[in-house]
């Protein structure tokens, strides 16, 4: 995707060689993305994993202060959890972890503010059931994960991944439980086939690589469709805060849709991080969230910026009155 102050390079391979492709945005760079070979392995637990899985695991427990059970849509999925000591090891070049300058900063803190100690005891919980005993974290659930572990047995979870690797472990750890249903195909087609569910209620979450121009598009096209279906639908939409026209999609593919949607922001614009901000916007926000949401921001703003000076904004893009 080309962004404004953005610079985009990339190798051409033969067919089924790796591709890798940077986009590098103002003085880090986002994600490294390309086409079907985007792993989310090499990012696992960096910053933007840990802002979107804390607000994510907000969002559940909102959706579950009512008994009656509801569908989570990960349009996105990945491979569900990482090995986060592989992602050191990288496919064809040298790769820094992503995750000490993210899960790796908060790891040891017993001084976190509920909403951000409910994440990071849900993560722990993940890495010890899988058997680390390392005082470092090893184990990271991936959104799929964090759902899994706090579905309630009248919840159901509906996760697409396009990529068939990726896919394939998806399948092999969370295959054949029950209330989950994994497809391998294009998630954006998630909101038409999942929607509206028996339940008549549903958490999206839109967890794009951010790698072809018409992502927006795309996004929104999967909106319009979750809400034309199921009006009062909580949607989630993660995104690269990177540049000021990025600012400016996120509205431009929000606000026309008509609903309550509130964006949490955090940039941390002088760092030396390889991502220099995100954000997560929320369409039909539950009852509570806006408050939550303002202390997880605030206290990711504290820790991961340089010398505290990362900002974390709250917004309204289109209130709820
Ligand atoms: N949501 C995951 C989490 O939080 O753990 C991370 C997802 S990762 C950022 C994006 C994933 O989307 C990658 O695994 C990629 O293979 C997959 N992907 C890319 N395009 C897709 C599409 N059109 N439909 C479904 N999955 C896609």
């Amino acid at each position: 995707m080309r962004m404004s102050g953005a610079s985009t390079t990339s190798r051409r391979v033969r067919e089924g060689e790796t591709v890798d492709y940077e986009i590098a945005v103002g003085p880090g760079n986002a994600r490294s993305v390309g086409g079907l070979n985007y792993r989310h392995q090499f990012h696992a637990g960096n910053f933007a994993d840990v802002m979107k899985h804390a607000l994510l695991v907000r969002l559940i427990r909102a959706m579950q202060r009512k008994d009656k059970g509801f569908v989570f849509v990960d349009t996105h999925a990945g491979r569900g959890e990482y090995d986060l000591a592989r992602a050191a090891v990288g496919d064809r070049r040298a790769r820094q972890p992503e995750w000490p300058d993210g899960v790796g900063r908060i790891w040891d803190r017993r001084d976190l503010p509920a909403e951000l100690a409910d994440y990071l005891d849900l993560v722990r919980a993940h890495d010890r059931a899988h058997g680390n005993l390392a005082p470092e974290p090893r184990f990271y659930p991936g959104s799929p994960a964090l759902a899994r572990r706090l579905a309630r047995p009248q919840d159901r979870l509906s996760l697409w991944e396009l990529q068939p690797a990726e896919c394939a472990a998806l399948r092999s750890e969370f295959g054949g439980g029950a209330g989950v249903a994994i497809e391998e195909a294009d998630g954006y087609g998630a909101p038409r086939a999942a929607l509206p569910p028996p339940e008549r209620r549903a958490l999206v979450l839109i967890d794009a690589p951010f790698e072809d121009a018409d992502e927006w598009s795309r996004i929104r096209q999967a909106l319009t469709d979750a809400l034309a279906r199921l009006p009062a639908a909580v949607c989630a939409v993660w995104y690269p805060l990177t540049a000021r026209a990025l600012s400016a999609d996120v509205a431009a593919t929000i606000v026309p849709l008509g609903r309550p949607a509130l964006a949490v922001e955090i940039a941390l614009p002088s760092s030396p991080a390889k991502l220099t901000g995100c954000g997560v916007a929320v369409i039909n926000p539950p009852w509570g969230f806006e408050g939550e949401a303002r202390g997880v921001a605030a206290a990711l703003a504290a820790i991961f910026g340089p010398d505290g000076a990362a900002e974390a904004g709250v917004r309204w893009l289109v209130p709820d009155v």
